[in-house]
């Protein structure tokens, strides 16, 4: 007689196996990290190379999936957990938010609305509550969790747009006079792709000039604000950034705040990487004025160790956000919509998944002391490198270091900015192709810029010593063979 097949899931017992086997492997990769070069070696399409161009037609060994992450995907990480990725903003997952994860899929909760997952809504407006009350931000900030700061902007500007009351939602951009959004040269890509999507354009942007710090002007806001108004042109919202992505400048919250209040405009403020900073009382005057936007963002997932993607908005105006995009089919109405906050209606996905259980993890187990003492060390961290840049006579710095990201070049008398400008590519190239440090670069005032961040939980001092050691060595490698 045939055996009946199994159509159903893995059996328990044989997940569990492959579930333990699974995090042994999680644990010691993340135990041994150090051992992996940061960069891996590879060219593109070796990766694909390696897999299978058919899908298999009959079921594989759970055992032989592992293995093959040992043997085609492994080499082809570029290892975001290693204490030498000072690269971009270095993002890690810390252990108990990895878990939290693994928890979130177990539900597989999809938070539409209330009755979807009633916890799922619950435990965000909750934990949303905390990391509002950890960041010093008003009581009158509500909050709701996006996967992305780019989706989170993008959000803030509908809102922004919606409290025109031109009818945008039911008419399209058609009738109206043209828009405008300010925001300084420095601002993130991310705030153009929300001009891009939501009718904007490019063209609907004012970048606004920074000054030498590279922070917004507020006179030449205003001088912008005033122009386009002569002009026939709508300001409608301000974009200011608490830590830009190029060299963590700070613009001047509180007096565009004053502005965006003279001309009724509404002010979202960009504080995706820096904005878990705010927890910190010493760093209270880069937030100075925070309280009077009218939206945030900030994201968990690059600074508070928490894995990707888990963004933050918050808004004093959730109405607006909900007039922009409510829209409740009869398959989801529910009998308890008068009474609870269902997710969906505060954005453009209907679908989401149960985020905030890696926040509460991440906020419960190493207490919000346990965050602010690992995020002290990184800025600690980040100004010794920047001292020891300082004292050197071969390197400059070239941004101030606010938080946690060191802006800075070799710089060898006599030489000039075309030169130089090689000399530090060349730099940049040489490191990363050791595989033992991973850092970005900028452009400032057609500088070629090393950028050096630490703000990942594994790192410590010896890795930043590490590194200051390997770009003086390849520093001395490059001038001599000249
Ligand atoms: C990283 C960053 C973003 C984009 O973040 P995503 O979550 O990847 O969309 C936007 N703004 C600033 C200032 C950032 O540092």
């Amino acid at each position: 007689m045939e055996k009946k097949k199994n159509l159903c899931d893995m059996p328990a017992e044989e997940f569990k196996d492959a579930g333990f086997k699974l995090i042994e492997w999680s644990a010691n990769y993340l135990n041994n990290i150090e051992k992996l070069p940061v960069l891996p070696d590879i060219k593109p399409g070796d990766i694909k190379l390696k897999l299978p161009t058919e899908p298999p037609e009959n079921g594989e060994k759970f055992d032989e999936i592992i293995s093959d992450i040992d043997k085609i995907i492994l080499p082809g990480i570029t290892h975001w957990q290693h204490p030498n990725f000072m690269a971009y903003f270095a993002s890690t997952a810390s252990g108990p938010g990895i878990l939290a994860d693994i928890v979130s899929s177990t539900f597989n909760s999809n938070g539409m609305v209330w009755k979807s997952s009633p916890a799922l809504t619950e435990l965000e407006q909750t934990v949303l509550e905390w990391y509002r009350k950890i960041l010093n931000l008003s009581e009158e900030f509500k909050g709701i969790i996006y996967d992305t700061a780019s989706v989170s902007s993008l959000h803030g500007i509908a809102a922004a747009r919606e409290n025109l009351n031109l009818n945008i939602r039911n008419k399209g951009m058609t009738g109206i006079p043209k828009l405008r959004l300010y925001c300084s040269e420095q601002a993130h890509s991310s705030i153009d792709k929300a001009a891009i999507t939501l009718g904007i354009g490019l063209e609907g942007i004012k970048k606004i000039p920074v000054d030498s710090d590279f922070q917004l002007i507020p006179a030449e806001l205003e001088k912008a604000i005033e122009d386009d108004i002569k002009n026939g042109i709508l300001p409608f919202c301000v974009v200011a950034t608490i830590g830009t992505t190029s060299t963590t400048s700070v613009d001047p919250v509180d007096k565009i705040a004053e502005i965006c209040k003279k001309y009724n405009l509404w002010l979202h403020v960009d504080a995706a990487y820096a904005g878990v900073t705010a927890m910190l009382p010493e760093m209270k005057d880069y937030f100075i004025g925070i309280n009077e936007a009218d939206s945030i963002v900030t994201n968990p997932h690059k600074w508070l160790f928490v894995p990707i993607d888990l963004s933050v908005f918050y808004t004093k105006k959730p109405e607006v956000l909900k007039r922009a995009f409510s829209l409740v089919p009869e398959y989801l109405k529910t009998n308890e919509d008068s009474l609870v906050d269902n997710l969906m209606d505060y954005g453009i996905q209907l679908g989401r998944r149960f985020r905030a259980l890696k926040l509460w993890f991440v906020i419960r187990y190493f207490g919000v002391n346990g965050l602010k003492e690992r995020i002290r060390e990184h800025i600690r961290l980040a100004k010794l490198f920047a001292s020891w840049i300082d004292e050197h006579p071969m390197f400059e710095r070239l941004a101030p270091t606010h938080f946690s990201t060191v802006c800075f070049r070799a710089k060898i008398d006599g030489m000039n900015e075309d030169s130089l400008n090689n000399l530090n590519e060349k730099l940049i190239n040489e490191i990363n192709s050791t595989g033992k440090l991973f850092l970005t670069h900028t452009k400032l005032n057609n500088k070629f810029t090393l950028r050096l961040v630490v703000s990942g939980i594994r790192q410590e001092e010896r890795h930043v010593k590490q590194a200051w050691d390997l770009i003086n060595k390849k520093l001395h490698e490059l001038i001599n063979l000249k």
